[in-house]
């Protein structure tokens, strides 16, 4: 079908009314969540196609956190799609005043291939929860994960309701062509310019969750064994592949050697002396990739891993030393297994050299001074992030997440997902009991009491 006429299709049948009721947004997240269980061996062995991902990894990082996402929007959603009472100001006596939330209507879901599952399905609870219609554009990177999505939804929805279309760039463009009421990105800075260029052509709304150099500090305080641990474990987790993964550390100087041999010993932990033989070590996503990932294996000097296999496309988990700003490695987002570590001396120093570059979309601090921690979450403006852990934010329903200036704009997970696929309708209900006229221009002492009401 072509996309006008799919458009024209999720139009109409959003007008119609149907996808509004709290009882129909139910019971299609129900209908979701058991299509997910009943395939979820084929969306885990999708994943081990595109990306090698273990089982574990599979379910905690994609399919549990989508169920997480269902069951909390499934329990809420009664009382968020409730009309909010606010109060009335004097000047609007005799009013009532309260804020109805109403779907936009036709949402256009863009994901990327790195978590190609969670990635797209989580925003596609949100929009179904806002009583939205859906058109779901998976990453053709993820093949695999793409041809099981597709196949979940058009088993479970009518495409007049929510419809995948797959492919890349071109389809991608051709989407953005059609004028959507909302449209929801996950990927690259660059891509997010063209899309939001895209939307400003119909004034859509768009939500976009980009990437970026995402900093983790390591000061001189920090339980240093356990930092290792957590840091290794974002890191190296989907070899590198998280928007939210510590792209480089920053550490003080003082400890930087006894950390490193701390990270050495929690690599090993987690994926065994030679990891590219440990079955569930993360691969790149493509040989275009896995090329320009192996070019940063010349930057500075490699301190641990290094090893790659072109014909798996796995890259070792890399620590890499003597690291500069204008080396490659630290002039674009990393996105795999390389880990470059850069020492400080004094704190100012970090503030300022974050502060130098867009702002992450992730910050992590290791410390155990409340001191430190404040002065990194308040002097720093980043999208969100962890004190003394990684990536964990991401997987919560109760924080929103989302980036701030380049690193993207808009947040979701939980509440915060219904809000963005819905608009706040502010009402305001007069009495015609009487009608108090002082607004009138007739009104002889109309100013005066305006003035009295809204004295300065
Ligand atoms: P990408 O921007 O290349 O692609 C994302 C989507 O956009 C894909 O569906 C792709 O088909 C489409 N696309 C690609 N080029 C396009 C174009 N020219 N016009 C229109 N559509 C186009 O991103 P990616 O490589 O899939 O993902 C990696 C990036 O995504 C990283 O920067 C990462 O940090 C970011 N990311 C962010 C989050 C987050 O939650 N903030 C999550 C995952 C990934």
């Amino acid at each position: 079908m072509a996309i006008s006429q799919l458009m024209d299709q999720q139009k109409s049948y959003y007008l119609t009314g149907a996808t509004r009721g709290l009882d129909f947004r139910l019971g299609q997240l129900k209908k979701l969540k058991q299509a997910i269980v009943e395939r979820e061996s084929e969306i885990i062995q999708a994943l081990r196609t595109d990306l090698n991902k273990g089982e574990k990894e599979a379910y905690a990082f994609e399919i549990g956190i989508v169920y997480q996402e269902i069951a909390h929007v499934i329990k809420h959603l009664k009382r968020w799609m409730k009309p909010k009472k606010v109060k009335s100001p004097m000047t609007h006596s005799g009013s009532r005043s309260f804020i109805i939330p109403e779907p936009l209507g036709a949402a256009l879901i863009i994901a990327p291939w790195n978590y190609p599952f969670m990635l797209a399905f989580d925003p596609l609870v949100g929009a179904i929860a806002a009583g939205n219609t859906v058109v779901l554009k998976p990453s053709e990177l993820a093949p695999a994960v793409s041809a099981v999505m597709t196949s979940i939804v058009r088993t479970t929805f009518e495409s007049q309701y929510i419809a995948v279309v797959e492919g890349g760039v071109e389809e991608s463009r051709a989407l953005l062509e059609q004028p959507f009421d909302k449209i929801f990105f996950t990927g690259s800075v660059a891509v997010g310019k063209i899309v939001m260029e895209a939307a400003a052509k119909h004034l859509t709304r768009v939500t976009l969750e980009l990437g970026g150099k995402s900093p983790c500090i390591v000061h001189h305080d920090a339980s240093l064994k356990l930092a290792a641990q957590r840091i290794a474990f974002g890191k190296f987790s989907n070899a590198g592949q998280t928007c939210v993964a510590p792209d480089y550390l920053l550490v003080h100087q003082r400890v930087k050697e006894k950390l490193m041999s701390y990270l050495q010993e929690a690599i090993i932990s987690l994926y065994g002396e030679k990891p590219l033989q440990c079955p569930d070590y993360g691969k790149i996503i493509s040989r275009r990739h896995y090329e320009r990932l192996c070019h940063f294996l010349n930057d500075g000097k490699v301190a641990f891993g290094g090893g790659a296999d072109d014909k798996t496309l796995q890259i070792e988990p890399t620590l890499l030393e003597d690291i500069s700003w204008e080396l490659p490695v630290m002039q674009e987002e990393i996105f795999g297994p390389i880990l470059p570590v850069l020492t400080y001396e004094n704190l100012d120093e970090v503030v300022g050299l974050i502060q130098a570059r867009p702002k992450p979309l992730a910050l992590y601090v290791f410390s155990e001074d409340k001191k430190v921690q404040d002065t990194m979450l308040k002097r720093i403006s980043f999208g969100g992030g962890c004190v003394n852990d990684t990536l964990m934010h991401f997987g919560s329903t109760h924080l929103p997440v989302g980036g701030v200036g380049e690193s993207g704009m808009g947040s979701y997970h939980g509440e915060m997902s219904f809000h963005i696929f819905s608009h706040m309708k502010s009402i305001l209900k007069q009495t015609t009991r009487f009608d108090i006229p002082f607004r009138y221009p007739s009104s002889k002492i109309g100013f005066k009491i305006i003035r009295k009401l809204t004295k300065p």
